[in-house]
């Protein structure tokens, strides 16, 4: 009998009696070879292979060739985590599900909402993903000036204690419902009419729910260490990390100051508060027109502003409000604001305000270029670029340990506007430019930026790293050719150098094609599993 049965197992284990070895499933369901894996936490990269099953990183480390279903061989490129962009604004992202301008540049999670502008309802916006999937991962902040708008309109005042309470009552719920955040833009209306007890209020809220206060500061030009002081105190007060979104200096005469403004930041972090930033790595930001119009103008919208600007002695005092804001801005003229995109005629995009003025008023004094914004502005706007930043601190910001990659960009489509190139390039400039010409900072510490602290900053807890058990979100590219291809005369050009796109384990880009992919998931934020 035991002689038998010993017979019986062996047969089982070494497959003979007539049976054959059954089929065994491979282990994974996608192996990636030969690469040289930047992990995301800044350190040195290191050779390995790396496996994938059901989404997740399953092992780091030599693994056998026929483990897998699928091979990819990276043939010794940079194997990295798909890259977070924690800045963008992305409302319009259902329409593109493809998400193509973020894709081609490595990014595989966005975060929208930014500015103080975003959905009111995350619930149904972060919802939406499951009938309309993505090809990426999304995740939203609540913009305070939404919120603003939707409990007490546009106007220009403070609110009353039933609004305040009304707007806890909608941050509340939003970070219930998988909000990361409370964003702030306060240059834009209604957010630039909030005082700053407002947001603490707000705030408060949001880092109940383990949140963080997202901010597009009150100034960025000749008020902006002012504005740091603001976003840090609301921090402060409010107990939660800060993000100073597209950290920068826009005003000329400021220009070489950014060893303050970072100073500022730094001084913060060595009092124990967490602060952090975020930066696109062009010269040039990218805004409204009438973010330069004065904020009262602007009170209560367009109807409300184009009924002041009918009144010939306030059409006279935004001129002058205008002009002395230029003045404070070092600039002499508008030939520094480019038009992005003019709906009424859109043979201005490309063209700055100081050539149109020439061209439809044969002027070219500053009063006649302001005249000229007003009637764009009356005509319904148009979104601009501003070339007003200097390029030193660009490159000192960008070497901060606590500055993150973030590209302040919406889904891009080809067409007719001319919009920032920040849409098309942002993270494949970093790696070309910044890192391989200028070599400013290393390739281990560009990949961390945009990978492992915006994960950390924004609590994505098993995304950013290259780490077993993480989500499978990878990117394989050529460092040595990598570099963004996109400029501010032609900005519909996608980058060169990225070979794979992963999300959630999924192909989503190779060989420099789009696959049909949509396995992006919904990224929570802490408070919609976590209630205080
Ligand atoms: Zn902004």
């Amino acid at each position: 009998m035991l002689a038998l049965g010993v017979l019986a197992l062996l047969s089982v284990l070494c497959g003979f009696a007539g049976e054959p070895v059954r089929a065994v499933a491979p282990a994974y369901d996608l192996l990636i070879t030969n690469a040289r894996v930047v992990d995301g936490s800044g350190n040195p990269w290191f050779r390995a292979d790396v496996a994938i099953k059901d989404g997740r990183i399953a092992r780091v480390g030599r693994i056998p060739a026929d483990s897998a279903a699928k091979t990819i061989d990276a043939k010794g490129q940079i194997l990295a985590p798909g890259f977070i962009d924690v800045h963008t604004h992305v409302e319009s992202i259902y329409s593109f599900p493809a998400a193509e301008n973020f894709v081609r540049m490595g990014v595989t999670s966005l975060v929208t909402g930014n500015c103080g502008s975003s959905t009111t309802d995350v619930r149904q916006f972060l919802g939406r993903l499951k009938e309309k999937p993505l090809a990426v991962n999304l995740g939203t902040l609540l913009g305070h000036g939404s919120v603003r708008g939707k409990v007490m309109g546009l106007g220009d005042r403070t609110p009353t204690a039933e609004e305040l309470k009304q707007m806890e009552a909608v941050v509340e719920q939003g970070m219930k419902d998988g909000a990361v955040g409370l964003s702030t833009g306060l240059i834009y209306v209604p957010g630039t009419y909030a005082k700053t007890d407002e947001i603490v209020a707000l705030a408060r809220v949001v880092g109940r729910y383990g949140g963080i206060y997202a901010t597009h500061m009150r100034n960025e030009g000749d008020k902006v260490a002012d504005a740091i002081r603001e976003s840090i105190s609301i921090g402060e007060q409010a107990g939660l990390p800060v993000e100073i979104s597209h950290f920068k200096i826009s005003n000329k005469k400021l220009w070489g100051q950014s060893p303050m403004t970072l100073g500022l930041v730094r001084e913060a972090r060595a009092r124990g508060l967490t602060v952090t930033v975020d930066q696109y790595v062009y010269t040039a930001s990218s805004t409204s027109l009438d973010s330069r119009l004065p904020s009262w103008l602007r009170a209560g919208g367009l109807e409300e502003g184009k009924k002041r600007l009918a009144d010939k002695d306030t059409r006279e005092r935004v001129i002058k409000d205008t002009k002395e804001a230029l003045k404070r801005s070092g600039f002499k003229d508008y030939s520094f604001a480019v038009v992005a995109s003019y709906g009424p005629d859109r043979s201005f995009n490309g063209k700055s305000i100081a050539e149109i003025t020439k061209e439809v008023r044969k002027k070219s004094d500053v009063t006649s270029q302001i005249e000229q914004m007003l009637e764009m502005y009356e005509a319904g706007g148009a979104s601009m670029i501003y070339h007003g930043m200097s390029e030193d601190d660009v490159k000192r910001i960008i070497q901060e340990p606590f500055t993150m990659i973030a590209s302040d960009s919406g889904v891009r489509q080809v067409d007719e506007s001319v919009p920032h190139p920040r849409g098309y390039g942002n993270n494949a400039r970093v790696l070309g430019q910044y890192v391989r010409n200028l070599k400013l900072i290393s390739l281990e510490d560009a990949i961390r930026k945009m990978t492992s602290l915006p994960a950390q900053t924004f609590g994505f807890r098993d995304r950013g790293m290259i780490r077993e058990g993480f989500a499978a979100d990878i990117v394989i590219f050529d460092e040595n050719t990598i570099i963004d291809q996109a400029t501010f005369d032609k900005p519909h050009q996608y980058p060169l150098g990225m070979s794979y796109v992963l999300v959630n384990g999924t192909v989503v880009l190779a060989d420099n094609q789009m696959t049909e992919a949509r396995p992006g998931v919904a990224l929570r934020g802490a408070g919609s599993h976590n209630e205080p």
